[in-house]
């Protein structure tokens, strides 16, 4: 068993707002969330970013993003619109070492990226 606070997620370890979730992925509300929808998509398997992603893994990423729109959707963003982030290593501003994006909207975010 891993340290991973997003793996104890995964486990039932660690309680969350769970919005979405089948065999492969997990959704559920970022515990400190930057805009009124803040919504974290997961890996079910860990992997620790984009940075670990390979032609032996990343079909995870077409199931991320196949289940987005219908999250989007739920959460009544997908007219208004929202974003899609993925912080990678240290200097991406990444804190939890485990693959996930994070969907963010509900209101006008700041059009800077860095
Ligand atoms: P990162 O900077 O790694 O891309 O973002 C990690 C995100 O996970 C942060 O937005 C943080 O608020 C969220 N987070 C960290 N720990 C927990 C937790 O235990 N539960 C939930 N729901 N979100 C968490
Ligand atoms: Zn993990």
């Amino acid at each position: 068993m891993n340290d991973c606070i997003f793996c104890k997620i995964v486990r039932g370890e660690i309680p969350c707002s769970l919005i979405y979730q089948d065999d492969k992925v997990m959704a559920f509300k970022d515990i400190n969330p930057l805009a009124p929808v803040h919504i974290l998509i997961i890996s079910k398997q860990h992997i620790e970013s984009v940075q670990s992603l390979d032609k032996n893994n990343s079909q995870i990423v077409a199931h991320i993003f196949e289940k987005i729109p219908y999250i989007a959707k739920e959460a009544d963003i997908a007219k208004s619109g929202y974003r899609v982030i993925s912080n990678i290593g240290k200097d991406g501003g990444q804190v939890v070492p485990h693959l996930h994006f994070h969907i963010l909207g509900g209101r006008a975010l700041c059009t800077a990226l860095g």
